[in-house]
């Protein structure tokens, strides 16, 4: 093969207006690339989890949290929240989210299926916090104490977003009142960290101080976001409730049989700190947009963003410009704004490219 080929595209090289629509539209990491060739040339392994990468990155992840947890890969984040959801409820019991939570807007209704008809129920607010796409404990409180009978679905988990879809990121005791509200009604806490990595690069804390020192029985730690090719991590810092959730891997289709290619990427995340490395600079890149957005009149930020997106609210007409120029953005995320991702490949060139964009198309 070409070695072009095989080089992870880098947008400093190769600059595209599509980048701000998505993280995932960035390519793998050098390093996740590394380990993905050191695992395809080192031989033949068992299949199914059964090899050395997969028990290698799996070592590497409880020492990273520092504590004894279950790991398993799957190919996606709605996967991984609709399994670990799965694997928390009974049927006939209930999930709490946020109105904005992933696991409500964009999953298909995956939790709801894999658990074979577990409702989720949203926490209405009108609070600062629920603005900011976070769950509060009035929210949780008003849902667990509004019925007790028989023909209502038994609360049974709090679902937390780490980093937000909006980009916010709960500090350390606003999810110590999230969680301790949890605890106090006896429900079971799940977190989408799709974007963890930003959230802890943000807070600048130890992972564990954000998962299971607070309680979180079970994370979707993303890696596809942050520079991994495919895959996502399910950890279960209460290992009974991992009982028998390899089957349901399996049984969902998300059993890799050549796992290794979905693990040992993982190893160049993190080693060597790369995966806060990665994701500290996607954040970086979102704050430079914040600032750089302030004084273009007709560019209005909803909220400062503490993760890697920026939300702006923006004429119909400057946000056509934009797309017209060929940039891409999501518009549909919580009820309007545009919303502009930064990844761990977005280079300072690329924001200045947006604003300069935004500049010119606000003053015409
Ligand atoms: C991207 C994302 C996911 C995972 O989505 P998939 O496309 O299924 O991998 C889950 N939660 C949040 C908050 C996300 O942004």
């Amino acid at each position: 093969m070409n070695e072009e080929h095989i080089v992870p595209t880098n947008s400093q090289a190769n600059p595209s207006r599509q980048h701000f629509a998505s993280d995932n539209y960035a390519g793998m990491c050098g390093e996740a690339m590394h380990w993905l060739a050191e695992a395809n040339s080192s031989g033949p392994q068992p299949a199914y989890g059964e090899d050395v990468w997969t028990q290698k990155v799996s070592d590497r992840m409880r020492e990273l949290f520092d504590t004894d947890c279950d790991v398993y890969f799957v190919f996606n984040g709605t996967a991984a929240n609709s399994l670990a959801l799965a694997s928390l409820c009974q049927s006939y019991h209930s999930v709490i989210c946020s109105p904005v939570a992933h696991i409500e807007t964009d999953e298909c209704g995956g939790p709801e299926f894999f658990s074979n008809g577990s409702k989720l129920l949203i926490a209405e607010s009108e609070s600062q916090a629920a603005r900011q796409g976070k769950l509060t404990p009035e929210g949780i409180e008003q849902l667990v104490t509004k019925r007790s009978d028989i023909h209502y679905p038994k609360p049974k988990v709090v679902s937390i977003t780490q980093a937000t879809e909006l980009g916010t990121v709960y500090g350390l005791d606003e999810l110590k009142a999230v969680t301790a509200k949890a605890r106090e009604h006896r429900l079971r806490i799940h977190m989408d960290g799709a974007r963890f990595a930003n959230a802890v690069a943000s807070l600048g804390c130890h992972p564990g101080d954000i998962t299971w020192k607070v309680g979180v029985d079970v994370l979707c730690f993303g890696g596809t976001k942050n520079g991994l090719p495919v895959g996502e991590a399910v950890v279960f810092f209460d290992r009974k409730l991992s009982e028998d959730f390899a089957y349901r891997v399996k049984q969902a289709g998300q059993l890799a049989s050549k796992m290794r290619f979905i693990s040992a990427p993982w190893l160049g995340l993190l080693e060597e700190g790369v995966w806060l490395r990665n994701a500290g600079r996607a954040n970086a890149m979102a704050q430079r947009l914040h600032a750089g957005v302030q004084d273009i009149a007709g560019v209005d930020c909803t909220h400062a963003p503490q993760a890697n997106s920026v939300f702006l609210h923006m004429s119909e007409a400057t946000a056509k410009a934009l797309r017209d120029k060929g940039w891409r953005f999501y518009q549909f995320i919580a009820g309007g704004g545009c919303r502009f991702m930064c990844s761990w490949d977005t280079s300072e060139a690329d924001v200045d490219l947006l604003l300069a964009d935004l500049r010119s198309n606000c003053s015409a």
